[in-house]
């Protein structure tokens, strides 16, 4: 923007937008408005959650459990109003939108009944101190900053809150700026339930990085592996810990003796939900020749067949674009999709299914994030393997077979985080089982026992048993020290022999 000063144009920046804009993928309509908070709301959304925090870190992990189980029924009393909201900004299925927080209800009834064990003192071993008592206790870190991505704008921030609240921390959420509505209405459900628990900031990238640099004690955050790396960025600075949640490509193996057409339908439903923008959808069917044909041919009659949401983000149809130009560039065949649908909305995309799909393209590289599933024809399972770690990302993925030891092999040699044995993405949908990937898919694991411990300090305590025991470290400063070939002959003693 240019303006005049003493007759002499100079440009100057344009003022920020105080708020933004919620727009409903579907038609572009806008679904609401939030204000950008900057740094000064942001601290002060984090003084409020650390003066709530304290009381709420004072109650036993039994008290937490049942208060977590009234926020459950809260949760589950307004699931359509939220579901309503999901479905507005994401653009998804109404009925994607209730089983999100059907998912969401679900993890955290799991979670509330499981804190008072999950978190309970555990005694451990006492070797070689025989005369102490060794135990572990979890201890809150404090606030925890929850940074979550718009695809499931509701159950996302769960996961992490689940733990973090169970652990005895408070939590500032800050939704994406694509479904800030969904996040605002989350928050108020769970304070609902009589202590404000979770405090919202809303706006973009800045607020997250405002987020970042305002002393929480711990991060949560879901989201890409670019933003990752900035935030692990600021994280270091004040060396904050944090939990990554990050992107995936999860493969499906179909081994010579599975089921294709089983192998199949898992594949189209574990792909084509939520139009393929799941961080767990299954990308990739990696399928021996025995059954390439009647996986493709019942993919395609899937995708012919299936109903989905739209695309969420603004400018994706042109990536997924793009992506299936590269692949067919290098040789792929679309069998099924592979065009917009103008006449449902700007932002929807054909279910698609693209044959012939090599490590070449980025197809088989990259995540798609959308409704595309690349078939990679591989001779047999040891390539399948191969080709399953062959990206960046290990998030989870499965494999559909009969032979044992075959399966057994796969679960043992694909890295990932998690993995589904003739299904897929039911390791997320089980809530006592650690969610989390590897590599460039994150690290840190939430849900369950698992989600307690990753929000909780482990505080070691040891004890003496009885009450006249002399302290042993007073041993450590003596006027004469004891001879050091006494002390290694006592060691080769004990611990020298086979
Ligand atoms: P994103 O990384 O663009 O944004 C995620 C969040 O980070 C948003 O709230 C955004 O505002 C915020 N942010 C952006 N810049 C920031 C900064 N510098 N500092 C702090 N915060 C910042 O991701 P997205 O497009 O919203 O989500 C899609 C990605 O999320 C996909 O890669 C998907 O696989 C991944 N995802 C992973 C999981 C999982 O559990 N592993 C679950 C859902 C989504």
């Amino acid at each position: 923007m240019a303006q005049m000063t003493d007759g002499v144009t100079v440009a100057v920046d344009p003022a920020p937008p105080a708020e933004i804009a919620s727009l409903n993928p579907r038609d572009g309509t806008v679904v609401g408005r939030v204000p950008i908070h900057g740094p000064a709301e942001v601290a002060a959304a984090v003084g409020r959650a650390r003066a709530a925090q304290v009381g709420w870190g004072r109650l036993t992990p039994r008290e937490r459990g049942v208060h977590l189980r009234r926020v459950r029924v809260q949760l589950a009393r307004q699931a359509e109003q939220l579901a309503e909201v999901i479905a507005a900004e994401t653009g998804k299925l109404p009925f994607e939108a209730v089983a999100e927080v059907a998912s969401a209800v679900m993890l955290l009834s799991h979670t509330a009944a499981r804190t008072h064990r999950a978190l309970a003192p555990r005694r451990v071993g006492s070797y070689p101190l025989f005369v102490k008592r060794a135990e572990v206790r979890y201890e809150p870190f404090g606030v925890v900053g929850v940074i979550s991505p718009w695809n499931y704008p509701a159950f996302v921030p769960m996961q992490a809150l689940s733990g973090a609240l169970g652990a005895g921390n408070t939590a500032v959420l800050k939704p994406s700026e694509l479904t800030p509505l969904t996040g605002v209405l989350l928050a108020e459900i769970v304070n609902a339930a009589g202590v404000p628990l979770v405090e919202v900031v809303t706006g973009a990238g800045p607020t997250g990085a405002a987020l970042c640099a305002a002393g929480v004690d711990k991060i949560a955050f879901t989201g890409s592996p670019t933003t990752a790396r900035k935030i692990l960025r600021a994280a270091a600075d004040t060396l904050t810990p944090t939990v990554m949640e990050l992107g995936g490509k999860d493969a499906m193996i179909v081994c010579p003796d599975a089921d294709p057409i089983a192998a199949a339908r898992t594949a189209a439903g574990a792909c084509f939900a939520n139009a393929g923008q799941t961080c767990v959808a299954i990308e990739r069917v990696l399928v021996t020749p025995e059954h390439h044909r009647a996986v493709r041919d019942e993919l395609v009659d899937r995708a012919g067949r299936v109903s989905i949401g739209a695309i969420t983000q603004p400018g994706h149809l042109e990536v997924i674009e793009h992506r299936l130009a590269d692949a067919v560039s290098k040789g792929a065949v679309v069998v099924a999709g592979g065009h917009r649908r103008p006449d449902r909305g700007p932002n929807y995309f054909e279910p698609t299914v693209v044959d012939g799909v090599t490590l070449e393209m980025d197809l088989a590289l990259y995540e798609t994030f959308g409704p595309v599933l690349a078939i990679m024809p591989v001779a047999d399972v040891d390539e399948a393997i191969q080709v399953a770690n062959s990206t960046d990302f290990g998030l989870s993925g499965c494999v559909f077979g009969r032979d044992s030891a075959v399966v057994e092999r796969v679960l043992a040699e694909v890295r990932t985080g998690g993995l589904s044995v003739n299904d897929a993405a039911t390791t997320v949908a089980l809530p006592a089982l650690p969610f989390g990937g590897v590599r460039h898919s994150g690290f840190g694991r939430l849900h369950g026992d698992a989600g307690l411990h990753e929000f909780s300090v482990t505080k070691s305590v040891a004890t003496n048993r009885l009450r006249r025991t002399q302290p042993l470290a007073a041993l450590l400063a003596r006027p004469s020290t004891p001879s050091p070939a006494l002390l290694a002959k006592a060691v080769r003693l004990l611990w020298g022999r086979k």
